[in-house]
């Protein structure tokens, strides 16, 4: 892992850092670029300005940790509302949270139930699946009984899972009998070499080879759904041929990116009849995820400097 990845990460952390970076205009205005706007109003605005491309969407309003169970009913009504919204403006836009957003910090039992009120209503307007994001290591275990309970109860629910992870391999067999909806993504937290992979080039094969059993026969027959969440065009163009040579049909897989990065990639792939979904975020609670996508690559690092230079 890069220092500057490994710094950027930490920094994602700090709340001095996040209490100086949301005041500064320029840091705000270089967030616009992977977010379109911090109201709900503004995402749905977006997902409705790619739904003409061929492009469908997931919302997730940014926030991790809430740190009271009043927080997190807010937050499970929040999207028990934008369930409403997507519905009335037409939209095909999923939803996806971070159980340490409905409260698994505070109370699992509580979470639990905001989960499944949210399934609940989802899976009553047809809007499934509804998307549990993976946070970092220690809460694998805790998100993965959430949404085995869940899965258990409502079947339209799926899971995010980390290629970083040596055990992600294990967690996957045993997540295919249950048909699951299933987001691979690299992994977006600093994880200790005990736990995750340290070299990129294991994670990226680790990724590949994820997927591909994902789009194996037995998995397809036992009803999983694959979401290839990478902005890789490399891993992208790997996984097409392996689609194109196991003719593995559509309705299988979507790959999944997240909005603003990679646009030219996410209009390619809906041009040429690819399933594509974008991740759209909105919140004022951008800090931490923005450092994040930083860290995924530095180089963005100089859309920041141009801003602040007046760029
Ligand atoms: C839909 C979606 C949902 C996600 N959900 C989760 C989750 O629940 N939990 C979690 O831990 N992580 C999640 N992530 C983040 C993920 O783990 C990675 O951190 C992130 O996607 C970066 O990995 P990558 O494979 O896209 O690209 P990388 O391996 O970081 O980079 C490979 C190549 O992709 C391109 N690229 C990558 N990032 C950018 C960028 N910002 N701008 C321009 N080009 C870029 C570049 O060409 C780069 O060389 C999600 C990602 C997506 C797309």
């Amino acid at each position: 892992m890069s220092v500057m990845r490994k710094v950027l990460l930490a920094m994602s952390t700090s709340p001095f850092l996040r209490e100086q970076a949301t005041q500064r205009a320029f840091v705000r205005k270089s967030v616009s670029a992977f977010m379109p706007g911090e109201k709900i109003e503004d995402a749905v605005q977006a997902a409705a300005t790619l739904k003409p491309h061929g492009i469908t969407t997931i919302l997730t309003r940014l926030g991790e940790g809430v740190t009271k169970l009043d927080e997190a009913e807010r937050v499970t009504q929040h999207y028990l509302d934008v369930l409403d919204q997507v519905k009335a403006a037409g939209l095909e836009a999923q939803i996806s949270v971070k159980p340490t957003q409905l409260g698994l910090d505070l109370d699992a039992a509580q979470c639990q139930r905001n989960l499944d009120r949210i399934c609940e209503k989802a899976g009553r307007l047809g809007n499934v699946p509804v998307w549990i994001d993976m946070e970092n290591s220690p809460y694998v275990e805790p998100t993965l009984a959430l949404y085995r309970a869940s899965k258990a109860r409502y079947q339209g629910v799926g899971i995010a899972i980390q290629a970083y992870l040596y055990r992600t391999a294990k967690d996957v067999e045993s997540l295919i009998p249950l048909g699951p909806a299933i987001r691979i993504v690299k992994g977006a937290y600093l994880e200790p070499p005990e736990v995750a992979y340290p070299k990129k080039s294991d994670v990226d094969e680790n990724f590949f080879t994820l997927c591909c059993r994902l789009l194996k026969e037995d998995a397809q027959k036992a009803g999983v759904l694959l979401h290839i969440a990478t902005h890789d065009p490399s891993l992208t163009d790997r996984l097409l041929k392996h689609i194109d040579t196991f003719k593995v049909p559509p309705s299988a897989y979507e790959f999944a990116m997240l909005y603003g990065i990679q646009r030219n990639q996410q209009l390619r792939l809906a041009q040429s009849g690819r399933p594509i979904r974008v991740l759209i975020s909105y919140g004022d609670y951008w800090f931490p995820w923005y450092m994040r996508r930083l860290a995924e690559r530095p180089a963005n690092i100089t859309f920041v400097l141009k801003n602040l230079f007046g760029g």
